[in-house]
């Protein structure tokens, strides 16, 4: 049983990276990985911290060693310039840029996405969904990930604010066209539980018919918590492991 999707007090998460280990030992875990922002990311490290949060993590390595094993990930955004050694990284893709030079940030806030739309993509949601998957086509290549983040992140507001239809012609096409690109590259797509634990979503990322469309080609799938907090630690692994 390994979780390796988890931010601590080194990004935006409310625990030490410590404290983290310590619930994911009692919670039965073999393996634990913490994943905390890149730079790229507004809430994410500067390349001096992560620094000292690969120190950090190497120290609670050796601490905890022979209770779990403890791995030095980091949740790399499509924006960052941290290509220092970890154990693995997880490829996202959390901002759309702009030929302004401005930022859609797409897991912020359903409004921030809806005035995304308005203000590049004249209203069209698809129009951006289809510039989200372009850039989800390239993470692999762009981030050298080992996990594919969040794949359908757009999706996260869409239980409050459906702003777009998931079985649109244009949204099924422009996922499946990354889906196929990431394919290829053998990497392994996170099923994440993170957006149901902060009460955004009842389902994990990716939707079920993504699921079913990765595993169906051959790909794999592994489980993911994204907590942000150490209750969440494996949130709901039980309830979705393949499914
Ligand atoms: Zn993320
Ligand atoms: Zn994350």
């Amino acid at each position: 049983m390994f979780d390796l999707h988890m931010h601590t007090v080194w990004s935006d998460g409310t625990n030490t990276a410590e404290e983290m280990v310590q619930e994911a030992i009692r919670k039965g875990l073999e393996t634990v990985g913490i994943s905390d922002h890149s730079s790229g990311d507004p809430c994410g490290m500067t390349l001096e911290q992560s620094a000292d949060y690969r120190a950090e993590i190497a120290r609670l390595k050796e601490k905890y060693a022979g209770q779990i094993r403890v791995l030095c990930g980091l949740e790399r955004d499509y924006f960052t310039d941290d290509f220092a050694d970890y154990d693995y990284t997880i490829g996202s893709v959390h901002w759309l840029a702009m030929p302004d030079g401005h930022r859609v940030p797409v897991d912020y806030m359903a409004e921030k996405l809806r005035e995304g739309a308005d203000r590049y993509f004249g209203g069209d949601f698809y129009a951006l969904a289809e510039a989200y998957y372009a850039m989800m086509a390239k993470v692999v290549e762009v981030t050298k990930c080992d996990i594919i983040g969040h794949f359908d992140l757009i999706t996260k507001f869409i239980e409050q604010d459906p702003a777009f239809d998931t079985n649109h012609p244009r949204y099924v096409k422009a996922w499946q066209k990354a889906a196929d690109e990431l394919l290829k590259t053998g990497k392994p797509f996170e099923v994440n539980t993170g957006a149901i634990s902060r009460g955004y979503r009842t389902a994990p990322y990716p939707a079920k018919e993504i699921r079913d469309y990765i595993r169906a080609h051959g790909g794999k799938l592994i489980m993911s918590s994204d907590a942000h907090a150490k209750e969440n630690i494996a949130f709901r692994f039980d309830e979705w492991e393949g499914k």
